[in-house]
């Protein structure tokens, strides 16, 4: 079965520890991504809130940890996400699991 990250950008705080740990983990130089942040906003919700989003997207880099994933790991990116927004596993049981405008499947 086809394997995929699934990005779950609701909590993101844009904290950019899964660009370095993937930098590390691929040995990238730091103007090169694996994975990157994107921010949208910020836009204006109503007169006293506004919005910003990140938004973690994998690059034409990313390999999919495949030294790691091979040997039953996780990716790097996934392993050190503190807030749960990456998971990595079957494209189709990730999937299933999508449920809000904010998850999106990178297969
Ligand atoms: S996906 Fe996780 S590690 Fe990456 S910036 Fe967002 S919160 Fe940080
Ligand atoms: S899966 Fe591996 S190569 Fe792809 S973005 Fe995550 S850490 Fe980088």
């Amino acid at each position: 079965m086809r394997n995929a990250l699934l990005v779950d950008y609701e909590y993101c705080t844009g904290c950019h520890t899964c660009e370095i740990a993937c930098q590390q983990e691929r040995g990238l130089a730091p103007d090169e991504f694996g994975i990157e942040i994107k921010e949208i906003g910020p836009y204006q919700l109503n007169e006293r809130k506004w919005q910003l989003d990140y938004i973690p997207v994998p690059t034409e880099r990313c390999n999919r940890c495949l030294t790691r994933t091979q040997n039953g790991k996780d990716p790097s990116c996934v392993k050190h996400c503190q807030a749960g927004c990456l998971s990595y596993g079957p494209a189709a049981v990730l999937a299933d699991k999508i449920d809000h405008a904010k998850m999106v499947l990178f297969g």
